[in-house]
């Protein structure tokens, strides 16, 4: 069997891997292993590529506003489009959410209460009857998910990092102050530290190195394109519940993205929309917006992966020297990539990782294990 020597192996090539082993790959060689033939198949090609501040457990928050920065301003020759478009985020209050809409308010940050002449002037098509009060987060933004997803993966290369596609990890053990990771089709892999950034299949490649599972349970979330003609959404804000039981936002300038906001969990796998979601999807918005929906053009389903208490799963395995999680990253992957890859490689290397170094206590898998 070939066995290839590294610094690092991350297994997973999807956003959490991708920016993780660029990071490390700055100074180490990383060998990034992934299952698919193509990395970003599962997860991360599924996402509705919104930047949202007010969203998620405050560990979430905390590396998303830390990420930010990244969004702006990339380093020169890290992607040949913006990351960065600007997209406010419109939360529609129903008559039964107007006390979850002060809470939002209240705690937060940079939401603004809006009128529903306002809201309308915003996102014409809103129906006079569903909201009585709406807030903005105005400082929200689309992400361009491919190009910061290719940026990783050309900054892994760029430094001598190897990509390996159709690699999926098999038997992973730990031999003396070696982990080994046989791979599909036959290689392996040896390096001092392995990443666990497998996605949805966190608990398995952690099974596999006879580690326990913290938990983690995928939820399959929901999205289908339709056409709003004669509405033209291009310039509307993300819109949708206090509550979030759907959303919807524009797509490829013309067509609307709608969401039932779904959290069913799921067995890890190649996951597929179900069309009673959909239905309830369309259905959800239809109550808000005066849209006909003619027909679905294009649906897709992806699974978003959370630990037991909904935050990030990051650190060190208590169990097993140098075999470090980078999991749980939930609906937040894509907007706090930036900041969790460089939080991964600084704990990898035994570096400060600064300001994020607060968050540890709340994210390390020991809370689990
Ligand atoms: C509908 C939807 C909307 C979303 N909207 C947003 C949003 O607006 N903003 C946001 O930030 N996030 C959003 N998310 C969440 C975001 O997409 C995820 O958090 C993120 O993509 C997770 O990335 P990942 O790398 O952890 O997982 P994945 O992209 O799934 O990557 C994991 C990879 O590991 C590989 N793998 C698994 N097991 C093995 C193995 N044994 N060996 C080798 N490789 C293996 C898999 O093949 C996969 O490629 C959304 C998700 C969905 C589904």
């Amino acid at each position: 069997m070939d066995t290839a020597q590294f610094d690092v192996i991350v297994i997973g090539a999807g956003i959490a891997g991708a920016s993780a082993a660029a990071f490390l790959s700055a100074d180490h060689r990383v060998a990034l292993i992934e299952a698919e033939e193509v990395a970003g198949y599962h997860t991360t090609g599924r996402s509705a590529a919104i930047w949202i501040l007010n969203y998620g457990p405050p560990d979430v928050v905390a590396l998303t506003g830390l990420s930010r920065g990244f969004f702006e301003n990339p380093p020169p020759g890290f992607a040949d489009a913006p990351l960065f478009a600007p997209r406010a985020v419109l939360s529609l209050a129903p008559p039964e959410q107007s006390a979850h809409l002060d809470a939002k308010i209240a705690n937060g940050i940079g939401l603004e209460e809006i009128s529903i002449a306002e809201a309308t002037a915003l996102v014409p098509a809103l129906r006079a009857d569903y909201a009585t009060r709406a807030a903005i987060e105005r400082d929200a933004f689309d992400m361009d998910v491919a190009a910061l997803h290719q940026g990783f993966l050309r900054q892994l290369r760029a430094n001598n990092g190897v990509l390996a596609l159709r690699a999926r990890s098999g038997r992973i053990e730990q031999r003396g102050a070696q982990w080994h990771v046989e791979v599909s089709g036959g290689a392996e892999f040896e390096a001092p530290a392995i990443v666990n950034a497998a996605g949805a299949w966190g608990d398995s490649v952690a099974m596999q190195a006879g580690l326990r599972p913290i938990g983690l349970v995928p939820k399959r979330r929901t999205a289908a394109v339709i056409d709003p003609a004669p509405f033209t959404p291009h310039a509307w804000p993300m819109v949708g519940d206090v509550d979030h039981t759907w959303y919807a936002r524009c797509e490829a300038r013309t067509k609307l993205m709608v969401s039932p906001a779904d959290e069913t969990p799921m067995e890890p796998q190649d996951i597929q929309p179900d069309e009673l979601d959909i239905a309830i999807g369309i259905d959800r918005m239809q109550q808000a917006l005066d849209i006909e929906v003619r027909r679905v053009e294009h649906s897709w389903a992806g699974l978003r992966s959370f630990a037991p208490d909904g935050s990030l799963v990051f650190g060190e395995d208590p169990q097993a020297n140098r075999f470090f999680w980078c999991i749980g990253q939930g609906g937040y992957g894509i907007q706090t990539a930036p900041a969790a890859g460089r939080l991964v490689a600084d704990l990898v290397s035994g570096r400060d990782p600064g300001e994020p170094g607060k968050l540890l206590a709340s994210i390390t898998p020991r809370r689990f294990l």
